[in-house]
């Protein structure tokens, strides 16, 4: 028998090593041999971070939710009997008790595809990763011409995770094809939104899926070095990565002449400072170089001129994990899940006063319905659904007659949000709509670099007029402003932290009008 122990940071800052530790120091007094007779394994996040620490007991699949060290004895007991801990275990909203993942409503509606590993596998393990398929596609696509597995990624129409949404395939065709002796291949490890964790979770939960993409990428495009640029405040997904490198090193995965097939290519993880901005690709590669991270214009094309000047592909981490998940089945395959402009599954930190917050992964296409009330559970206590905010600290807020709206990249960008990197914040009826977008301005303001006037002069402007009417200062015609304002920072900031930092203020102008006209009047 063994136990799978949630060892990712939600489960951890609650007190699952010393659970893991429990029931190795009482199997041990049980006199049942450890790695023989029973096994406490550690694993990645299993994304139901509201219930955790969680503990899945085999044979049997059973997922005990908030397990604490003294729990120990009784969940042995019940491997021995049989017989489920009751207590622990999940209840629905009727009360039904739902002893396993797939039987609980919030896995039960998700399709895990780039997070099939994650909970499954011991992140530290190389041979976990690949017993469980990991590096499968690495070693088909070594089999097939470079140029063949870029088409693949083309059909496939995998587009960027991380938030634009661009074609991958597009941007490692125009890579290779760009003139240059060297070619580099970056993930974006940045996330930065506030309560979003879906980056995290993937780098610390199953590195190895993010380091396949890469190589094949490499392999892909010609590109023999590569870096993961991982913000510092995710000590865990870096300590997995380098480890997942070193262990991919001594395999021959990464190195000279990999599995015999003449590709060189190695990896290694840049630590970010900390600055929002950097993960803008131009300020991430000028923080890679070690200068100040500053995004730069974009008429040049970092596929043609990105790192040190040399064609570079930058990917999201969630995308690179896609990308094995293309090769073995296919680019038509590939294209069976998700809309037809967004193919494909997406990864969704679901967080803010709804009932399960916690790490989902769904089709494209799935409506926000769908993914708060029926993964989530709805609205926490006794709230109701007032408006969920997409697309991180740049994103926008959609009231309750969005619900039925299929999430994808064009049709949130149509509603005045974005997909953003997969962040979602659930809010109440007792939310004040223009606290949100303070909050939100307030956050982008503080983030800005200052490069460029209108971000930096004109963010804080906008910021002024929020703190005003949030303090009972507001004016008549303040949303008007605000309106005119947030339209010219769209259309003059340099980059994309300022050309979609107005998001919040304009899309909650947009639903929630009433609520602007209310502080309007209260400042007289
Ligand atoms: Fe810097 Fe803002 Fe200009 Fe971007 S838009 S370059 S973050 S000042």
């Amino acid at each position: 028998s063994r136990v799978r122990v949630c060892a990712g940071t939600g489960c951890l800052a609650g007190g699952s090593a010393r659970v893991k530790e429990a029931f190795e120091v009482e199997a041990a007094r049980r006199g049942l041999a450890l790695g023989v007779d029973f096994r406490a394994e550690t694993t990645g996040c299993h994304g139901f971070c509201e219930e955790g620490p969680l503990v899945v007991a085999e044979p049997g699949g059973i997922l005990y939710r908030r397990v604490t060290p003294s729990d120990v004895p009784e969940i042995l007991d019940a491997l021995a009997s049989g017989v489920p801990v009751q207590r622990l275990l999940y209840k629905d909203a009727s009360g039904k008790v739902c002893p396993t993942e797939d039987s609980i409503p919030f896995y039960a509606g998700q399709d895990r595809q780039v997070l099939r590993h994650c909970g499954h596998i011991d992140p530290r393990e190389l041979r976990d990763s690949v017993r469980a398929g990991g590096y499968r596609a690495l070693g088909l696509a070594l089999g097939m011409e470079p140029e063949d597995v870029v088409k693949a990624v083309s059909d496939s129409g995998l587009r960027g995770r991380g938030g634009g949404g661009f074609p991958t395939g597009i941007k490692w065709d125009s890579c290779r094809r760009a003139k240059g002796k060297h070619r580099f291949v970056l993930a974006n490890g940045d996330e930065g939104d506030p309560g979003a964790f879906m980056d995290r979770s993937l780098m610390e939960g199953d590195p190895h899926s993010v380091l396949e993409g890469m190589i094949i990428g490499a392999h892909a495009v010609g590109a023999r070095k590569g870096f993961l640029y991982v913000r510092a405040e995710y000590p865990l997904a870096v300590e997995h990565l380098n480890r997942a490198i070193a262990q991919a090193r001594e395999a021959g995965l990464l190195g000279r002449n990999i599995l015999g097939s003449g590709l060189d290519f190695d990896l290694e993880v840049c630590r970010g400072g900390g600055a929002f901005v950097c993960g803008e690709s131009s300020a991430l590669m000028a923080s890679i170089e070690g200068r100040a991270g500053e995004p730069r214009v974009k008429y040049i094309r970092s596929t043609e001129r990105g790192l040190w000047d040399c064609p570079t592909v930058l990917n999201n981490v969630e995308t690179w994990a896609n990308v094995p998940l293309v090769i073995p089945q296919g680019a038509q395959a590939y294209r069976t899940k998700g809309t037809d402009g967004s193919p494909g599954t997406k990864v969704f930190s679901l967080v803010g006063k709804v009932r399960h917050s916690g790490l989902v992964e769904v089709p494209m296409g799935t409506t926000l319905r769908e993914i708060i009330f029926g993964l989530g559970g709805g609205v926490l206590g006794r709230g109701r659904f007032k408006a969920v905010q997409t697309g991180g600290p740049s994103g926008g807020c959609l009231p309750e007659d969005r619900l039925d709206i299929p999430v994808d990249f064009d049709r949130l960008v149509e509603e005045g949000s974005m997909m953003g990197s997969g962040g979602m914040i659930v809010m109440d009826h007792r939310t004040c709509m223009v606290d949100v977008a303070r909050y939100f301005v307030h956050f982008l303001a503080e983030e800005s670099c200052g490069k460029c006037v209108p971000c930096r002069e004109g963010l804080q402007a906008i910021l002024d007029i929020l703190n005003d009417l949030t303090q009972g200062r507001g004016r008549p015609g303040d949303g008007r402003r605000l309106e005119e304002m947030g339209r010219a920072l769209s259309d003059t900031a340099l980059c994309g932290l300022g050309q979609t930092a107005a998001n919040p203020v304009l899309s909650t102008l947009r639903f929630f009008p009433e609520e602007y006209r209310e502080h309007e009047e209260q400042g007289f």
